[in-house]
């Protein structure tokens, strides 16, 4: 089988963006499809810049079957890697239905489409969310799964359902991947993680603070039963997740139906190891409070990645020095984010709203049924 053009939905997101930039590196040509809800069309014009190549973009609402079938009537797709979902945790708890429904409508919906195609071919970004409070460490892929919020639940219903489906038909080809704590920046200090808000998230908040956007790290949790009392997790830079997603769908070439992954580096650091190094390697201080524990939290998880290493060829090989200067060089060149540059998009786009607003050059818009076509295609598609 060959797999040649790619489909990325979530790809201006964090994770997605540089895993366009390491799809391009290897030769595949890339088609991102996006909401923007919690992404910026700024994240795909660095990825460009990047890898020297326009990437064809549509403004995608994923719960919409008509969109989706638009797409896929659009563009002809070899392999969809799918990242487009809802990721916060305390988000997920006071709105469980939003997140099942963005995440299991999105997913069925894509999963419909792809059925009628003969590239039933997806990589699904899970999460070590996924082993719940398991204490038999390190967590392996038969570590026994649950999960304890609505997030989480997303997660694991959607691996089940796609097990589902890879059973249901011989042409479906399924990865799973248990992403660990993606962390760090693209070398370039042009992408990074840009969260909403206040972020939720230990290095995005630790960058803020050294930035001198938040006053002071509050440390969940110092009574912990490990080395120094602070929670310990694997810490993973977000360049060899992406290129995990390449060695599964290298992986996919080969049939192999139904499979599932750790992606991690296999070894744990605590949330004061995190921050000593951030303040050695970057020769900033990052002022912090010991506080309580927060709820829901495991005291220590690493996983055991001998798996990827075997079937997929992959391991990762930045330290955490890499990711702690990476996530700096792209915190420092960008305060704000890519929030200075351009105002975020709405919800759902079907034409340019704001007048003063410039579209990527190669970005279209899918339109509902009914609209007029004209909509559809505002610029010129990309050379392909
Ligand atoms: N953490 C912290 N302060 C923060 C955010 C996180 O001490 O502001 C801790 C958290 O308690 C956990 C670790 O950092 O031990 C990683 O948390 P994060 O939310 O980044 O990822 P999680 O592993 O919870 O998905």
């Amino acid at each position: 089988m060959v797999i040649k053009r790619v489909l990325v939905t979530g790809g201006a997101g964090y994770i997605g963006s540089h895993t366009c930039i390491e799809l391009l590196k290897e030769g595949y040509e890339v088609i991102c499809a996006d909401n923007f809800t919690n992404s910026s069309t700024v994240a795909l014009q660095r990825v460009e810049q990047i890898a020297g190549r326009p990437i064809p973009t549509y403004t995608v609402d994923f719960c919409s079957k008509e969109q989706v079938k638009r797409l896929f009537e659009l563009e002809k797709i070899d392999a969809t890697i799918h990242f487009a979902g809802h990721k916060a945790v305390g988000e997920s708890i006071e709105k469980p239905l939003m997140y099942y429904e963005n995440n299991l409508v999105s997913l069925m919906n894509l999963c419909e489409a792809l059925g009628r195609t003969k590239a039933k071919n997806i990589v699904f970004s899970s999460s070590a969310t996924v082993y719940g409070f398991s204490e038999s460490l390190p967590l392996t892929e038969e570590t026994p799964t649950s999960a304890h919020n609505a997030y989480g639940r997303t997660k694991l219903y959607i691996e089940e359902i796609l097990r589902d489906l890879a059973a249901s038909h011989p042409g479906w080809n399924i990865s799973i991947l248990r992403y660990f704590n993606p962390v760090g920046a693209h070398s370039s200090g042009l992408i990074g993680e840009d969260p909403n808000g206040i972020p939720n998230n230990l290095m995005p908040y630790i960058s803020q603070v050294a930035v001198g956007r938040l006053e002071k790290l509050r440390v969940f949790g110092s009574d912990y039963d490990t080395p120094d009392g602070t929670g310990v997790r694997d810490f993973i830079h977000v360049v060899d997740l992406a290129r995990g997603h390449v060695a599964a769908l290298r992986k996919l070439r080969e049939n192999p139906g139904y499979m599932i992954h750790n992606l991690g580096t296999g070894k744990g650091c605590s949330v004061l190891e995190l921050v000593r190094a951030f303040e050695r390697i970057n020769k900033v201080r990052v002022p912090y409070e010991l506080v309580g524990r927060r709820p829901g939290d495991v005291a220590e998880n690493y996983a055991d990645t001998s798996k990827a290493k075997k079937e997929l060829g992959w391991e990762a090989t930045h330290t955490i020095e890499d990711m702690v200067r990476d996530t700096w060089r792209w915190q420092t060149r960008n305060p704000h984010g890519y929030k200075k540059i351009q105002d975020r998009l709405p919800a759902v786009m079907f034409k340019p709203i704001n007048p003063a607003y410039l579209p990527k050059e190669n970005m279209r818009f899918i339109v509902p049924s009914g609209q007029p076509r004209q909509q559809e295609v505002p610029h010129p598609p990309a050379n392909r």
